[in-house]
């Protein structure tokens, strides 16, 4: 069923979706290598496993739509009235993989990217992958974006085997996303090993919550650890309505004030602004996977309007009636701009006159 008054161009502003997934064939190939293994990922294998191997449905669309970035991709935003997607290497992208297949594999993700982008300049933006494994080649690879593919933002989905970018041997990673003014995309991954059987069991650690509840806490690991005010200008970007962050946020700055005073945790110590603040300053947040008015009305009140962006999800979460559902939201006019489009092309640096013209 397509939705023919949704149609690219119909609306008075741009609808960019800015966590939109792709996968090179050639990444496909690693997984399955890495999914033989004995000693695989239990996290990666319930995820990756499960959708390059399951005949349902939803897993082949799924994967047929990840490959493409052309027809396949641009006839289904047509479809689902979204101009522009702003596309990331998908979960967990290079962060499964040894170091050095890591980081060359990022390199040629980036380049197929690029390309693609080059194809269709006016309906795709990148964002650039790295491999936290190597964080002085990850430095490397945000400049490289930047100046030579013409990319402003990075991806990162949380943790890489086990560990979280809190731990200052990555902040590397932080000093080149600041300094080339690069927001970081913090996409989920399945969960670590340590994490993931009380979830696994129970059929949750996926999507469903797993994901949020294990981004989230690598979102907070970042700010107990103090690296917004070592990086004050460096943005974050959470999906999924942030992970629900917002919705603790009352919490998390009384219990963090009361856990700083009891010096419980060594590693809980005083930060020079509230977790709150870093939230709403050096947080931006997108509502993929959920077009509920309730969540975003409330996410828009806490973060401010000009730090909420639409995003589907695609195609893991593939909903022609998004747009519509999202468009009939009680929103002031330029509210709903903001939200379509203003800050992803602020906040991606694409440049108006290229998303213009779809
Ligand atoms: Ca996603």
């Amino acid at each position: 069923m397509t939705h023919p008054t949704q149609r690219p161009g119909q609306a008075p502003y741009l609808r960019i979706a800015t966590e939109e997934a792709f996968c090179p064939s050639e990444m496909l190939d690693i997984y399955r290598k890495i999914l033989t293994e004995p000693q695989v990922d239990i996290g990666f294998k319930s995820l990756m496993g499960f959708y390059m191997s399951s005949p349902s449905e939803r897993a082949q669309h799924i994967m047929r739509c990840l490959v493409d970035l052309d027809q396949v991709r641009i006839g289904h935003m047509d479809d689902a009235g979204v101009d522009m997607q702003v596309i990331a290497l998908t979960s967990p992208g290079v962060q499964i993989m040894d170091r050095d297949t890591a980081v060359s594999f990022a390199k040629f993700a980036n380049d197929e990217l690029a390309e693609g982008v080059r194809r269709h300049p006016t309906r795709f933006a990148g964002m650039i992958a790295v491999a936290p494994q190597d964080p002085h080649e990850a430095a490397k690879e945000i400049e490289r974006g930047v100046n030579h593919l013409g990319m402003h933002s990075v991806v990162i989905n949380s943790h890489t085997h086990g560990e979280y970018l809190s731990d200052q041997k990555f902040w590397q990673i932080f000093e080149a996303a600041e300094a080339m003014d690069t927001p970081i995309y913090l996409h989920p991954n399945a969960m670590p090993a340590g994490m993931i059987q009380h979830f696994i069991e129970a059929g949750l650690d996926g999507a469903i919550y797993g994901f949020g509840v294990e981004t989230g806490l690598h979102a907070l690991r970042l700010i107990t650890a103090g690296v917004f005010d070592r990086f004050p200008k460096l943005q974050v970007i959470l999906g999924h309505m942030g992970e629900a962050l917002p919705f603790w946020a009352y919490r998390l700055d009384y219990m963090h004030a009361a856990t700083v005073r009891s010096n419980r945790y060594p590693s809980i110590k005083p930060l020079k602004r509230k977790p709150s603040d870093y939230l709403r300053e050096n947080f931006h947040i997108t509502n993929s996977g959920v077009a509920w008015g309730a969540a975003l009305k409330f996410t828009q009140d806490f973060m401010g309007p000009d730090r909420v962006l639409y995003a589907m999800d695609y195609p893991y979460q593939y909903v022609l009636e998004e747009v519509e559902i999202l468009e009939r939201l009680d929103m002031a006019p330029q509210v709903r701009q903001a939200f379509f489009q203003d800050n992803a092309e602020r906040l991606f640096k694409i440049p108006p006159a290229k998303s213009a013209a779809v």
